[in-house]
């Protein structure tokens, strides 16, 4: 079984032909402009490469960037519904797909479908609760919880809870439109850009990575206490850097202080996948579906 996936992100959709057992027959990017010519030039590369490939893929999987509907009841399925990209509001973006290639389409959100991917062939394969993470212009948690994602027909919200504040970072506002200072406001990659500029410039030893892990610490801890979940995957642009996983495990164990018998080093880690997360995320989802 072959399933057309797609990763639709702001800047690029990241396109792939997928075995059914996670192989990668080809995959290519389509730049992200108005959303007509992004998704025409989709479905003619998905045309092209099934014909190369001999393949006829059985249906479509879609890992998208959001606010997008994920609910398969909804008259507005696999259509975004805000303005969080210029021109995309309201883009159809799994039924005009679905319609060109004439097969079914299956969409949920990008950390969904990252998490559905790290849990099938990755980092969290075998375990049956697990959270994913990202951390990069915002933040976003997907979370499954005995074989079941939670939060449908929507998804959690987690990048806005509430947290404590590093005792050497009372001054910064934080950055988020809604709520200021929430986890998103005070870790995401826009809030640590705010303060300290670009993260790849920073010495290993500057204290802005003590309270970015400081602040990542306390969402895995209130994550891990909510649900005793067996493994936490943190990607995005700014854990580019073994020593902030490190960092974040270090101070995940202090912040339980031996409470329960789980160590950081056992429940944080990087996403397995890489930058394939997302195509094979969308496959996941597809192949969720149909089995
Ligand atoms: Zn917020």
């Amino acid at each position: 079984m072959t399933i057309a996936a797609v990763d639709a992100g702001g800047t690029s959709f990241k396109c792939a032909l997928v075995h059914g057992d996670g192989e990668l027959v080809s995959t290519w990017r389509i730049p992200t402009t108005a959303p007509q010519e992004t998704l025409r030039a989709c479905a003619a590369a998905f045309q092209r490469e099934s014909q190369t490939h001999g393949l006829n893929p059985v249906a479509l999987g879609i890992a998208s960037f959001g606010p997008v509907d994920i609910d398969p009841a909804s008259a507005t399925y696999g259509t975004i519904t805000g303005t969080a990209k210029p021109g995309w509001n309201e883009a159809p973006i799994g039924p005009v797909l679905s319609k060109a290639l004439g097969i079914p389409f299956y969409l949920d959100t990008d950390v969904n479908a990252a998490l559905a991917a790290e849990m099938r062939w990755g980092t969290a394969q075998g375990l049956g609760n697990a959270a994913y993470m990202t951390v990069g212009t915002g933040i976003g948690v997907g979370l499954s919880l005995n074989g079941t994602m939670v939060g449908r027909p929507t998804h959690p919200e987690f990048g806005h809870i509430r947290i404590a504040r590093h005792v050497d970072d009372q001054a910064f506002p934080g950055t988020c439109t809604l709520h200021c200072d929430c986890l998103e406001g005070l870790a995401s990659a826009q809030a640590f850009e705010a303060r300290w500029g670009d993260p790849t410039q920073l010495p290993v030893d500057h204290p802005a990575w003590n309270i970015e892990a400081y602040y990542l610490a306390q969402a895995c801890t209130n994550l891990y206490l909510m649900t005793r979940l067996n493994r936490i995957i943190i990607g995005g642009g700014l854990l580019q850097t073994d020593h902030l996983y490190e960092n974040i495990q270090k101070q995940f164990d202090r912040l339980m202080g031996d409470y329960l018998p789980v160590k950081g080093a056992d429940l944080i880690a990087a996403p397995k996948l890489g930058e394939h997360a997302g195509v094979l995320g969308g496959a996941v989802t597809a192949l969720k579906a149909l089995s």
